[in-house]
């Protein structure tokens, strides 16, 4: 038997702030726990691309490992990048950056979310963002002792964002609104009306914008529109955007936040005394992504609006409501009428079919009823899942 030493606190739990020590682990994790202990699974489950990244790009980070390129950067990044993304973003949003002061690198957008919440939450404040949500927003906001505030989207209105229903949950201490368009894990996309109308509520309520476009070249009815385009937001909005999805670079934890100066001077002084800079090989890596972005990107897209129209087509063959997302690479069925939670139908999918899709409630309270299925895994896989399914519901 293990012997505590007599000098060890009594709880550790105690001791851990509870602040943090209330926050539930990510359900995505937890569910990914039981299936990584088994290989004879068909997973719809992480939000990861299925492509290697591109190969000039790896050869870039190659290279450079080869030529010794293994320092620290400056806190911002590298100014040959920061250029680089101020070009990009300028093509995509219409919006112009100085690379020299209104643009940081980070390690990821998870990095970059994480400093524009701290740098703009005081105790108290209240942070408004839309759910089913990615699962980090919440427990940002709480880390950074702000007040989450969670407008619901529905899949009556194709779970897009309204002004109507955020005006019902603004507040004299509301200071911060998240938006996240193409959504994880719905594939909601805003119309450029709903996107002008939230901005004059912004504009309206003096609120700042932190807007999540990891997957805005992922959209496949309809170009993206970015809020940050909006006259009058380029002034209250932080633009965040990164590598890993649209050029697969998930494990060169990549991301950026481009705003005004005093923003991401805040933003840069928690990432100097917390992380330093981002790696530099990354960054070197992603000098090269932004060299042919468009035909990096062509073929990924393609190849995703392919399987997300085959797992659409299949879940509407088998009567199963589901919305047809515009946007990301999630899929979010309506399974609430088969008599079973999420975790519940989750949990038999994986055990009778061997089919591994994650419980809407990981992305908040109102994911109930849903499941998010990932369609970045190969046809053939998405084909046979869907067949699975059709059998396993065809049981219930
Ligand atoms: N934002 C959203 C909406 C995501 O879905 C994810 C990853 O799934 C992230 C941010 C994290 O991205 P990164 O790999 O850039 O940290």
């Amino acid at each position: 038997m293990l012997k505590m030493k007599p000098n060890a606190p009594k709880s550790l739990h105690s001791r851990i702030a509870p602040h943090v020590r209330d926050i539930p682990p990510s359900g995505i994790r937890e569910f990914f726990d039981i299936v990584s202990t088994r290989d004879d699974i068909i997973s719809l489950g992480v939000g990861e691309p299925d492509f290697a990244t591109p190969w000039h790009i790896r050869e870039a980070a190659i290279t450079a490992l080869e030529q010794g390129v293994t320092s620290y950067t400056s806190n911002y990044g590298m100014l040959s990048l920061r250029r680089e993304i101020a070009k990009y973003v300028a093509r995509r949003t219409g919006v112009d950056y100085n690379p020299e002061n209104e643009v940081l690198i980070t390690v990821g957008v998870s990095e970059a979310m994480d400093l524009a919440v701290r740098a703009l939450v005081s105790p108290g404040d209240e942070v408004i963002y839309h759910e089913p949500s990615y699962v980090s927003y919440g427990p940002l906001v709480t880390f950074a002792h702000g007040k989450p505030v969670v407008v619901e989207t529905k899949k009556e209105d194709e779970f897009r964002l309204t002004r109507k229903a955020l005006e019902k949950k603004v507040s004299k201490r509301t200071r911060l609104l998240l938006l996240n368009f193409p959504t994880n894990p719905t594939g909601a996309v805003l119309r450029r009306e709903d996107v002008e109308d939230i901005a004059a509520f912004v504009i309206e309520h003096d609120l700042i914008v932190i807007t999540d476009e990891i997957y805005s070249e992922l959209s496949y009815d309809a170009e993206h529109f970015s809020i940050v385009s909006v006259p009058g937001m380029r002034e209250r909005t932080i633009y965040l955007h990164g590598f890993s999805k649209a050029w697969a670079m998930t494990g060169f934890r990549m991301g950026f936040a481009c705003a005004p100066p005093e923003l991401t001077e805040a933003m840069m002084k928690i990432h100097q005394y917390t992380m330093l800079c981002a790696p530099i090989l990354s960054q070197v890596a992603s000098i090269e992504a932004l060299k042919k972005p468009e035909e990096d990107i062509a073929e990924m897209h393609a190849s995703y609006e392919q399987r997300r129209n085959v797992m659409h087509s299949a879940f509407v063959e088998m009567g199963v409501e589901c919305f047809r997302p515009g946007g990301a690479f999630y899929m979010f069925p309506y399974i609430g009428n088969f008599g079973l939670t999420s975790k519940e139908f989750a949990e038999r999918l994986i055990e009778e079919e061997s089919v591994a899709a994650v419980p809407g409630t990981g992305f908040g309270p109102c994911g109930e009823g849903f499941l998010r299925c990932c369609y970045a895994t190969a046809l053939d896989e998405i084909e046979e899942a869907m067949t699975r399914f059709a059998r396993f519901i065809g049981r219930l």
